[in-house]
């Protein structure tokens, strides 16, 4: 896996300009003590060591589902409730941690979405262009399938026996190839983090 700034980029920054501009404070402008918004975040009992402060005293983060003792189960049932069973877990579309079940759900219900996935990928394949301009180019390829083929031509379909003698993974690991890295993404508990240790195995590198 290569450095991505996903998070940090497209969500963090974002996030943060707005809530400054909320409060009437654009950055570079200095807010004042005492000034801040709350923000909830839906972390789960499961995953509550994903529970963290904001880095900044003008958002103070709360935390719903750990004041209910939910866990994602309990979130699972409360949306069956509410007839919104099949809600996935959050992620973006374009996403390296996805296992071949996410992608082939893009590819077989959104032809649009797959168009524009399979064109984000072909756009990535020679790194950042920032990093490029700037001398640090990228050393060799990105895709964001972990077989590193164009995301078009991928093996989506299933984990292929190159892939395991490849990997030589377990069953654990290929349950991950297929349905992706288990936990959804936010801006404050990115799910790549989450699996920081084991990407080597799932070969998620450039
Ligand atoms: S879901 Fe998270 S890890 Fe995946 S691309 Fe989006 S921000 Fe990055």
């Amino acid at each position: 896996m290569t450095r991505r700034q996903c998070t940090g980029e497209y969500k963090i920054k974002p996030i943060k300009q707005k809530v400054r501009q909320i409060l009437g404070h654009p950055y570079p402008s200095h807010v004042p003590k005492g000034v801040f918004v709350e923000q909830w975040v839906g972390i789960s009992t499961d995953e509550f060591h994903r529970a963290k402060d904001a880095d900044v005293k003008y958002m103070r983060n709360r935390h719903p589902l750990l004041d209910l003792d939910w866990s994602r189960a309990d979130c699972i049932r409360y949306l069956a409730s509410r007839g919104l069973a099949d809600t996935p877990k959050s992620s973006c579309l374009g996403c390296p941690f996805h296992g071949n079940a996410q992608w082939r759900h893009i590819r077989d219900t959104s032809p649009s979405e797959w168009a524009d996935v399979v064109e984000f990928d072909a756009a990535i394949r020679q790194g950042n262009a920032r990093a490029n301009a700037s001398g640090k180019r990228l050393l060799g390829e990105a895709f964001l399938h972990r077989s590193r083929v164009p995301l078009g031509e991928a093996p989506i379909d299933h984990v292929t026996a190159a892939e395991r003698a490849e990997l030589q993974i377990g069953t654990g690991a290929a349950e991950v190839l297929e349905n992706g890295v288990v936990d959804g993404c936010s801006p404050w508990a990115c799910r790549g983090d989450a699996d920081a240790p084991a990407q080597d195995d799932f070969g998620l590198a450039t």
